[in-house]
This record gives structure tokens, sequence and C-alpha cells, in this order.
């Protein structure tokens, strides 16, 4: 072999084309599945991202809000590039760009002229500090820093700077996000308070969603029992904002005065018990109002769950146009179940997407087969048992816990499902399988708009049934024989 100079380059290791083919073979067999499912020391392609990609999803959320990464330039990249191409709109974030000297002797220095420029260059009117792996390591001193960059001028006193630690070598986005929002939460409602004081609202903490569709869809809800509220963090405009020409630095948010006050509330209901569980274990210890933890409303059984809650905390009788709706998801239901009852599906994703995806599956008769979830705990293990349990659907399927998507291209390719739901990342085992790969979740680079189509109430469940059911339709007419080529279907 030459190379481009046409001189003589000895190949180190040459693999025959048979033993390509052979290993091509050999990774779909029991045998490999169990070597793969026996190893430790390493991950393959994780189904979930570091924690300050949610602690900067969470910041997104509010007003004037500027992101600030303490730690390493190479992280912010990632976060805001993943964010970026999920939702295809700009994700501006600023980061202190800490190199060999800072990880030597501390990030301060960089945090304070990060800071200092940040606020003269971006006049943001909040800015949410959170760390990457290296100041974590090194164990950078966030409360002295920024104390000391308020006593030295490098951001006004006034300024709201909440700050979270969010180590990604424990943990993944879901919890980053929690950290970040209960940070912001007690900073801006900090001596707001007020003895005997009820806005009348409703708090709404969506959790860790990165579907903005999800989020107009809880105001619709809301709008339509006549209830104020705030979302806290509201993501819908500042990823989904219209085009109009102009760049807005901070398009949307939740208001800051807003969230002050919302320690004054008449009710909070915080979704989605894993990316929500610091954040509402402070809130129900320090709002006033009656408090409630929710599963995300994914289908017909936990949109139900959540109007009955709205309902009865405010005293109000579900609106008319609410229970037609819940009539009109059941109906599409019911003219497209048989596409999808009996199929065997494999899902993976974070904890709450999981319980919403396995709950929806059950409930329309299909069989969440594999259960693949690669951060969680003995407690959403059991969570996820319990639905399996409850329902006729569920007996046999299986849930791996702390595994990959490489363990699941394992479980793919020996034990095949029907289809998959998942995030772009399951792509390629889906290919391998030759099943279809439904997009929900995050991230999802390669399909358009798909942050726009709720996957919560009861219209996410039809987006969710008919775009399932019309995918195996598509499938039968692509493979079925001339004769079986129906008009109908
Ligand atoms: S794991 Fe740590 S070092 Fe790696 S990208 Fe995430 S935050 Fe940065």
């Amino acid at each position: 072999m030459s190379n481009a100079l046409g001189l003589e380059v000895k190949t180190i290791v040459e693999t025959p084309p048979e033993e390509v083919e052979r290993v091509k073979e050999w990774i779909n067999t029991d045998e490999y599945k169990e070597k793969n499912f026996a190893r430790q020391a390493l991950v393959i392609n994780p189904a979930h991202a570091c924690q300050p990609l949610g602690a900067q999803l969470a910041a997104h959320g509010f007003e004037g809000t500027l992101p600030f990464v303490h730690g390493s330039q190479g992280c912010a990249s990632y976060y805001r590039s993943t964010l970026n191409r999920h939702f295809r709109e700009p994700a501006p974030a600023v980061s202190d760009a800490m190199t060999e000297d800072g990880a030597v002797f501390g990030g301060q220095n960089n945090l304070h002229e990060g800071l200092e420029n940040a606020y003269a260059i971006y006049k943001p009117k909040m800015i949410a500090v959170f760390t990457s792996c290296m100041p974590e390591v090194i164990g950078d001193d966030l409360t002295a820093f920024i104390k000391n960059a308020k006593q030295k001028g490098f951001v006004p006193k006034e300024m709201p700077v909440p700050y979270a630690n969010t180590p990604s070598f424990s943990g993944t986005h879901i919890n980053g996000y929690d950290s970040m929002l209960l940070s912001i939460l007690q900073n801006l409602t900090e001596g707001k308070q007020i003895e005997g004081r009820c806005t009348g609202k409703l708090n709404l903490i969506p959790g860790c969603d990165f579907n903005t569709g999800d989020y107009r869809e809880y105001k619709r809800i809301l709008e339509a029992f006549g209830i104020p509220y705030t979302v806290l963090a509201d993501i819908s405009d500042s990823f989904d904002s219209p085009c109009d020409g102009n760049y807005h630095l901070y398009a949307g948010g939740t208001k800051l005065d807003d969230a002050a006050d919302s320690i004054n509330c008449k009710a909070t209901i915080a979704i989605g018990s894993y990316s929500t569980a610091k954040t509402f274990g402070w809130v129900k210890d320090n709002f006033s109002g009656k408090h409630a933890s929710l599963p995300m409303p994914m289908g017909i059984e936990k949109t139900d769950a959540f109007i009955m809650k709205v309902a009865e905390l405010f005293g109000k009788d579900v609106p008319a146009s609410l229970k037609n709706e819940r009539g009109r998801a059941v109906d599409a239901i019911t003219d497209s179940h048989q596409y999808i009852h009996g199929k065997k599906f494999a899902v993976y994703g974070d904890p709450d997407y999981l319980m919403g995806y396995v709950s929806f599956l059950l409930e329309v008769g299909a069989r969440p087969h594999h259960i693949l979830c690669s951060r969680g705990n003995k407690k959403v293990e059991k969570d996820l048992q319990a639905l399996l349990d409850g329902s006729p659907f569920g007996q046999g399927c299986k849930i791996y816990m702390n595994k990959d998507l490489w363990h699941l291209r394992s479980l793919l390719m020996t034990d095949p499902v029907d289809g998959i739901i998942g995030d772009s990342h399951g792509k390629f085992a889906a290919r391998d399988a030759k099943v279809p790969l439904f997009r929900f979740g995050f991230p999802i680079f390669d399909r358009v708009n798909k942050h726009r189509y709720p996957l919560i109430g009861y219209q996410g469940a039809i987006n969710m049934m008919t775009e399932i059911c019309n995918k195996f339709i598509d499938i039968k007419d692509d493979t079925c024989e001339d004769r079986l080529f129906e008009l109908m279907r």
C-alpha cells in the first residue's frame, strides 16, 4: 500500500473482509449480547446529556437571563450546539473559558472577568451560573466567588446571580435542570413572601422538558380553566419565537417579578418527579398554598390526573372544551388502535419521559418490551415496574436500568420489536434492526419541528398515536404484496 506521496506504507493491522463480515454477524448474536451486558467500565452512546445542559435549559426559561458556564469553553459549546440543533434556534450563553491555569489556581479570576464582560456586553437582568466538570473536580467555591464578584463591583450587588453546582460525573441533564431551577427560585423569592398575600395563581413547573409545544399546551389547558398561572421556567418563546427579521437575545422567559411573587401562590404543580425532585421538595417547605407533584401527563389517564388535580386545587369544574377534547382523543385512539395493538416497542430516555411513554403504550394496548434508562435508580425502576404490573400488556416487559444504547442494540438484534421510541441517538440501532424510530424526547437532531408538537395532554396523545400508527401503515404499504396494496387501511 502507498500513501499520497507514493511511498510504501506498511499496514499495521489488516482485517480481512471475511473477518469484518463475521464480526458484523457476531454482534447480532446472543453470545455477543452476553458479553455486551457483562461490560462494566465502559459506556457506549448513553441516552442522557451532561448536568450543565439541563441547567442551561432552566436558565433560558427566565426573562433577560444569560446562562453562564463556569468551566471549559468546549463543554459550553457542546450544550449550546445541542440545544441549538434540537430547537434550530440560537441558545445564547457565555463561558469564562477556564484553561490549565484555572485548573491549577482555581477559576475565580476567570469567573470575575467573565461576569464583568458578560454584564457589560449583554446587559442581562439575571446571570445564571453553572459549572462544567473541571471546576467541580478542583472544588471551586462558587458561593465565595460570586460574593467577591459583587463586592468588587464586577456585577451590580442587586442583580440576581443564582448558581448551581452541576458536575456531570454524577447525575444527568435532569439533575442539572433541577439544581439550577431551585437556585433561581431560591434567589428570586428570597424575602418576597408576604404574610396574608395570595396571588391567586397556579405555579406550574413543567420539569426538564425540551418540547416547546408541551409548554404551550399546559398554558392552553390552564387558560381553558380560566386559571391565572406562572410557568417556572417557561422556555416556549425562548426556543420557539417568531421570525420577525430581528434577533432577540432574550426572547421570552418567565418574568422575574412573576417568579419572585410565585412564593405567594395559591398552588404549585411540579411535573416530572425525577427532574423536579429537589425543587419540589424545597417549594413544598417554602411556598404558600397547596402543592402537588405529578408525572408527565402523557396519554389519557395521566392527562386526566393532571386535569383533575388542577380542578381540585382551584375548586373548578372541568371546562366543556377540555371534556370535548378528551372525547376526541379517545375517539382518535379508538379509530387507530388496531394498528398499534399488541405491537412491541423498545423505549429509552429520561425517567420522566419513560414513565409517560410506558403509560401511553400500555393504555393503547402496546407492549413496552424493552425499557432502557441510561441513568436511573431503584425508585425509577420500581415506578416503571408498577406501571407494567398494572396492565396485562406489561407482562413480560423488562426494564434495563443504567444501560446504554449499545446495550439497546443487542436487545433489538436478539429479541426484536416492532418500533422504538426515543431520541435521535437511537437511529443507528433502529437502522440495524430495521424498525422505525419514533422520535420523541430529547435531543432530536434529524427531524424538523418535532419540539413544536406536544406530547402531553389529550392533543399529545393524538399526536403520538397518529405518528406511530401512520408509520406502521406506511410500512405496510411499502412492503405488502401488490394484491394486498389497498386504498383503505
Ligand atoms: S462530561 Fe463534564 S467535561 Fe465532559 S462535556 Fe460534560 S461537563 Fe464537560
